[in-house]
């Protein structure tokens, strides 16, 4: 079993060495950054199984890095550690799409607890790194698509629908749900957006793009990939 990647972004350099030795010690393979400006840079340019993140942070606070990956469709779970025991900051933390937080300080047996569980919770398998279908072939890893073997190249946000699409292959998803998980709109304005993605989605993927087989509009209900 390949260890569990874990990003930690923390200020107190104190801190870093300590969880980092706790955690390798349990095998995970640790990742840290020293400020939410650099979190937010390699949580974005790298896939990690969890990240731990503090909330008073240099560059930009936790919240605010949590809030970003989400607009930037990254599922990845989030435990959020903050400096006091407030309720604000909890349900603040929550509302920005943080899975779970511990407050400072904290026993590093209870953070340990917490992790097994939202890792176990993490929709692994469902999280695809590839994905095929008719001509096309996305590598989510590596940013590139295919078309009968040739380079067709897609926008960050191409990218975004087609991974959030392709995680609930099979399932309708509504326009409003791909407003709020691929573009953090919190309400649904009355916008084209997610169609014209749709559409050039489809004008690059499919072989038919008028008669498409696989990127399926369901009348009134959203969005399915087949
Ligand atoms: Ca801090």
């Amino acid at each position: 079993m390949s260890s569990k990647k874990i990003l930690l972004v923390e200020d107190e350099a104190g801190l870093v060495l300590t969880l980092t030795d706790r955690l390798e010690m349990q095998g995970y393979a640790v990742e840290s950054a020293a400020d939410g400006a650099a979190g937010l840079e390699k949580a974005l340019a790298n896939s990690y199984d969890l990240i731990i993140l503090d909330v008073m942070l240099p560059q930009m606070n936790g919240f605010e890095v949590c809030r970003k990956l989400r607009e930037h469709g990254s599922m990845v779970p989030i435990l959020m550690l903050t400096a006091r025991a407030q309720l604000a900051d909890k349900v603040h933390g929550l509302k920005t799409g943080a899975d779970d937080y511990l407050t400072k300080p904290f026993e590093v047996m209870e953070l340990l607890a917490r992790l097994e569980a939202l890792l176990r919770r993490a929709p692994q398998a469902s999280v695809p790194e590839a994905l095929r279908f008719g001509p096309a072939e996305v590598d989510f890893k590596r940013g590139e698509a295919r078309v009968n073997g040739a380079p067709v190249s897609l926008s960050a946000r191409e990218f975004q629908l087609l991974r959030y699409l392709a995680e609930r292959r099979g399932e309708v998803v509504s326009r409003a749900e791909l407003l709020k998980d691929v573009w953090g709109y919190t309400c649904a304005p009355l916008t084209r957006t997610v169609d014209v993605h749709i559409t050039w989605l489809r004008q690059k993927l499919e072989e038919d793009p008028k008669h498409p087989r696989h990127i399926l509009t369901l009348r009134g209900a959203g969005y399915k990939l087949a």
